[in-house]
Formats: structure tokens, sequence, C-alpha cells
């Protein structure tokens, strides 16, 4: 059996009843529930499965290689997206973005998804498809975004870094394209060492990035003018996109 899974065990055994403060203003608190091997067509992994107690959400973490006690350990956090993830959505492009986070951490020696089951950034599914079915009715992507309720990120990271302590990953590399993002994770005693820029290779599915002038206040446009829907906190950046639209991402 790989030493990642004997030492996420470890962990796991040590720890079955645990319970903390908790992680920043929301004190998350989430535990390990399991670890199981998971080959998957982006590489070979480990799952871990996460339950937090209080709200009853179950998180997972895709490990590659032995993270535990890891430095440098490249990280991306992804926001579940059913119908974007399982689907193949074309009104966002979650799962553009998870699929490149799995295929570049897939061929590295260590790194991490982190990938937190909180559905259209915690509304829930059936909130977005309301919201969904709003902009089908004509309103646009912010108002249906305000009536999707999002919420600011902070929650995502508290999650997020809870389970990096629990797997007692000691350093991260955060694979963001927004600096700021590290400032975050700081903020929740995550020691951020570096910055890997999530870059998704150009496909048909996203294709629309590069055809694109980019991005009026982060909302992805494609070509036939309609507006994206933003699901994840983190916009990606396509090879083959001009400096100016990716600096247009975090305008
Ligand atoms: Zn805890
Ligand atoms: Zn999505």
């Amino acid at each position: 059996m790989a030493l990642t899974h004997l030492k996420i065990q470890e962990i796991l055994d040590g720890d079955r009843e645990h319970e903390c403060e908790g992680c920043g203003d929301n004190h998350i608190c989430v535990s390990i529930a399991s670890i199981a091997e998971l080959p998957t067509r982006f590489g070979d992994f480990h799952i871990v499965a996460f339950y937090n107690n209080k709200d009853g959400k179950e998180h997972a973490a895709i490990v590659k290689g032995d993270v535990t006690d890891g430095e440098n350990v490249p990280v991306r956090i992804h926001s579940e997206c059913l119908t974007g993830d399982a689907l193949g959505s074309l009104r966002c492009d979650c799962r553009d973005q998870l699929e490149a986070a799995l295929t570049a951490i897939g061929k590295m020696e260590k790194g991490m998804v982190v990938y937190l089951r909180q559905e259209g950034r915690g509304i829930g599914f059936t909130n977005k498809i309301r919201a969904y079915s709003l902009q089908d009715y004509g309103m646009d992507t912010v108002e249906a975004n305000l009536a999707l309720g999002f919420r600011d990120d902070e929650r995502d990271y508290e999650v997020a870094a809870h389970m990096l302590m629990s797997l007692k990953v000691k350093s991260i590399q955060l694979m963001t394209n927004n600096p700021k993002k590290m400032n975050d994770m700081t903020k929740y005693g995550i020691n951020v060492t570096g910055r890997i820029p999530h870059v998704l290779p150009p496909n048909s599915h996203n294709e629309f990035y590069l055809r694109t002038k980019a991005a009026k206040s982060g909302h992805l446009i494609d070509f036939s003018g309609k507006e994206h829907m933003l699901e994840q906190i983190d916009r990606p950046v396509v090879k083959g996109m001009t400096e100016e639209q990716v600096k247009a991402l975090y305008e």
C-alpha cells in the first residue's frame, strides 16, 4: 500500500473523534472520514473523504503522491458544480477548470485538488438552477448572480485550510491566477510558498475564452454575446490568451 495511504490512515486512526475550535470566523471544522485509492483517467490518486459534523457537508481531497508533511505541495481548490463537472454544461467552465487541475496534478510527483461539496458556491443545487432559469427568462448574469446569492469566498478557504491542516501539509503552492488568493489562505494559517498559474489548454469547449475580448468585471462572454455564470472563485486563463485578456479577468 502506498505511503500516502498509510500516513493518512494513521492520521485518521489517531484522531477519529476529531473536534476543534475550527478555522476562521465561521469556525469551520471538518474531519477525515476515510481514505481509498482512486485510479482515474487523469492519473492515480488517493481520495480522502472529509465530513463536517455541523452542517453535514462532505468534502473530498484528491491526493497525488505523498503530501503528508509535504512542503510546497501544489493545491487547487475547486467548488462542486454538478452541471459542469459531471454533465459537461457549457453554462460555466467548471469542468474545464477541474480537468485542467487533475491533468496537471496527475503528472506531478505530488499535489492535491481540494474538492468542496457546496454546489452553486454554497447555495445548493436547486437555487443554482433557479438562477439559471431566471437567465433563461432574460435576466442578465449580474441579476441572476444576485438571485443566486453568491456569498464571499471566505468559507471556501476556511474549509480548504482545515482540510490541508488535517492532512498535515506543511506548505503549499496555490494553483490560481489570482495572487490575492494566496493571502486568503495565509489568513487561515496555511503556509503558502508560491503560486502556480492555472492555465487551461484550448479545446472546443473553452474556445469561447479565446474568441472573446474576455471579461468585463470577470464575466466571460461567448461569441453569441451570452455571459457565463461564475461558479468557481478563480478565473481560468486559457493558453493563447493575450496579456490584456488575462488582465481583464480581474478588472
Ligand atoms: Zn477541526
Ligand atoms: Zn459550473
